[in-house]
C-alpha cells in the first residue's frame, strides 16, 4: 500500500495526482512525492523493521509504490564501515563509511534510485524504461531493466569510461553513445520522454527515482543504532543525493524514530565540474552552469538538476561545499584503500579529498559521528590509478629472489636488478618498495 497522497510542487505548491512527470505545469518548478506521516506511523514501528529483510525496501512505507514485490527487493542495506584508520589520518574521532560501493546489483548507490523508479515504471505500466546517464545509472537501468522484464534504451557520452560501457552493453540493453557531453545527452533524453510513451528513470520519473535516495539515510541512522551522524559528506552531480539523505533524516525526525539533531550537510564536487560547490563558496544565490572537464565523470554534470536546493541545503544545514582536483581526488582514492581497504570510483576519492579539506578548515573533526558517502566501486574506475597501482616487484619464481625484495622493504627505496639465471634474459626492476605512503604526501 502506498503512502503517497500527491504530486507537489517545490516552488508553487500545486498539488497534482500522482503521474509520470517531473516538472509543475504552472511554474516549471521540480514536482516531489508528499506522504502521510500520520497514517505510516500508524502502520509500522520502528522495532517492526527488525523482521525485515537487509534491502533497501524494508523503508517500504516511505518510498512511493510501498509495495512488498520491488523490482531490485535484494538492493542496499550496504555496510557502514567504521574508519578508524582514515579517522586517523584525516584527524576525525569518529568517522563511517557508508559503502555503496559494494551495492546490488551493480556496485554504486544508483541501484537504488533506479530499484525505485522501476518499481514505478512497472507500476505505471511502462514497457520500454530509459535513463541519461554519467555511467553508474546506466549500469543500474541495464541490469534491473532486464531483470525485471523492461526493454531499455540507455543514452550516454560516448568517451565514459571503458567499464562503464561494458558494464552497460552486456546487459544487452539498447546503449546508445552521444557525441557529445553528459548535459547534451539529458536535454536529448527529454526531447525523447515527449516524443516515446517511455519511463525514463531521471526525466519523467525522476520525482520517483530521486526518493530511493532516501534508502542511504535511513540506513545510516539505522546502523548508527538509530541516531542521527554531526556530519555527512556527500559527493554531488546532478545533486539530489544529498538532498535526499537530509529529507530522510527529516522523516525519521518526525515519525519519532531517531532524536532530533542538527546535521551539517557538505557538498563534495570535482574542481573541474563544481558548480554547485562554487555558489555555496562564492555566496551566490543561483547554480550557473559549467562546462564539466574532470576523471570524476559520474559527478560530471555541468547543470544539475537540483543543484540550486543543493546549494541552499548546504547554507541552512551549516555545512560546506568543497571540491577536489583530479589530482586530490586520485590521492584520496588511495588513502581510502590504503587506510581501510576499499576501492572506490573518483566519486569516493572526491569525498575523501574533500573531508580531508574541511577538517583543514576547521568544519568537521571532533563533534560527533561524520559520514562519507562512498557511492560507487574502483573497479569501474580503475585506468584512473592504473599508473599508481602497480606491483612492488615482478621476479621470476626463486625464493632468493623473493627474498631480495623482502630484504630491500625493510631498507628504504631499492632498486633490485635481478639476473634470470635460467632464462639467460636480463630482468631489471625498477622496485620501489617503500613507496612513500599517500598518508604522508597528503599530510
Ligand atoms: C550519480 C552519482 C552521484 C551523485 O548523485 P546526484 O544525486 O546526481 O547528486 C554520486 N556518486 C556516484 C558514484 C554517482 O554515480
Ligand atoms: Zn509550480
Amino acid at each position: 500500500m502506498s503512502f503517497v497522497r500527491c504530486m507537489k510542487c517545490r516552488e508553487c505548491g500545486r498539488e497534482v495526482p500522482v503521474r509520470p512527470q517531473a516538472i509543475c505545469e504552472g511554474c516549471f518548478g521540480p514536482l516531489e512525492l508528499k506522504y502521510d506521516y500520520e497514517a505510516i506511523g500508524r502502520a509500522v514501528r520502528r522495532s517492526d523493521l527488525a523482521n525485515r529483510p537487509a534491502s533497501m525496501w524494508r523503508y517500504r512505507e516511505l518510498l512511493p509504490t510501498g509495495t512488498d514485490r520491488p523490482v531490485g527487493e535484494e538492493v542496499g542495506f550496504t555496510p557502514l564501515v567504521p574508519a578508524p584508520r582514515l579517522g586517523k589520518a584525516l584527524g576525525i574521532r569518529s568517522l563511517f563509511l557508508k559503502n555503496d560501493a559494494v551495492n546490488f546489483p551493480t556496485l554504486s548507490f544508483k541501484d537504488r534510485v533506479v530499484s525505485v523508479a522501476l518499481t514505478q515504471a512497472r507500476e505505471f505500466g511502462f514497457k520500454v524504461v530509459g535513463c541519461a546517464s554519467t555511467g553508474n545509472l546506466a549500469n543500474a537501468v541495464a541490469a534491473q531493466g532486464v531483470r525485471a522484464g523492461f526493454e531499455t534504451y540507455i543514452l550516454v557520452p560516448e568517451d565514459l569510461e571503458t567499464l562503464k560501457i561494458i558494464g552497460t552493453a552486456v546487459f544487452g540493453s539498447r546503449l546508445i553513445a552521444v557525441r557529445g557531453d553528459y548535459d547534451q545527452v539529458n536535454r536529448l533524453c527529454s526531447e525523447i520522454a515527449f516524443t516515446y510513451d517511455w519511463g525514463l528513470v531521471n526525466v519523467n520519473l525522476r520525482a520517483f527515482y530521486a526518493e530511493g535516495s532516501k534508502t542511504q539515510g535511513f540506513e545510516i541512522a539505522e546502523q548508527l543504532g538509530w541516531k542521527l551522524p554531526a556530519h555527512v559528506v556527500v559527493p554531488m552531480a546532478g545533486g539530489a543525493l544529498i538532498g535526499k539523505v537530509a529529507k530522510a533524516f527529516e522523516e525519521l525526525s518526525r515519525l519519532g524514530w531517531v532524536d532530533e539533531r542538527r546535521v551539517r550537510f557538505h557538498g563534495a564536487q570535482a574542481s573541474g565540474c563544481a558548480p554547485i560547490t562554487t555558489a555555496v563558496k562564492q555566496g551566490w544565490d543561483e547554480v550557473r552552469p559549467v562546462r564539466a572537464h574532470t576523471i570524476a565523470r559520474s559527478l560530471a554534470i555541468g547543470n544539475p538538476a537540483d543543484g540550486y536546493y543543493a546549494m541552499q541545503l548546504i547554507r541552512s544545514s551549516g555545512g560546506w561545499g568543497e571540491d577536489a582536483t583530479d589530482e586530490e581526488l586520485v590521492d584520496g582514492i588511495r588513502l581510502l584503500a590504503e587506510t581501510e581497504g576499499i576501492f572506490s570510483e573518483t566519486a569516493g576519492g572526491v569525498t575523501v579529498a574533500v573531508a580531508r579539506k574541511l577538517v583543514a578548515q576547521g568544519r568537521i573533526g571532533g563533534d560527533g559521528p561524520v559520514v562519507l558517502c562512498i557511492t560507487g566501486n574502483g573497479l569501474k574506475t580503475a585506468e584512473c590509478v592504473a599508473s599508481c597501482a602497480r606491483p612492488t616487484a615482478t621476479i621470476n619464481p626463486r625464493l632468493e629472489e623473493f627474498r631480495k625484495v623482502v630484504d630491500g622493504a625493510s631498507g628504504n627505496e631499492v632498486e633490485t636488478e635481478v639476473e634470470a639465471a635460467d632464462s639467460g634474459r636480463e630482468i631489471s626492476t625498477a622496485t620501489d618498495v617503500n613507496a612513500t605512503p599517500v598518508r604522508e604526501t597528503l599530510a
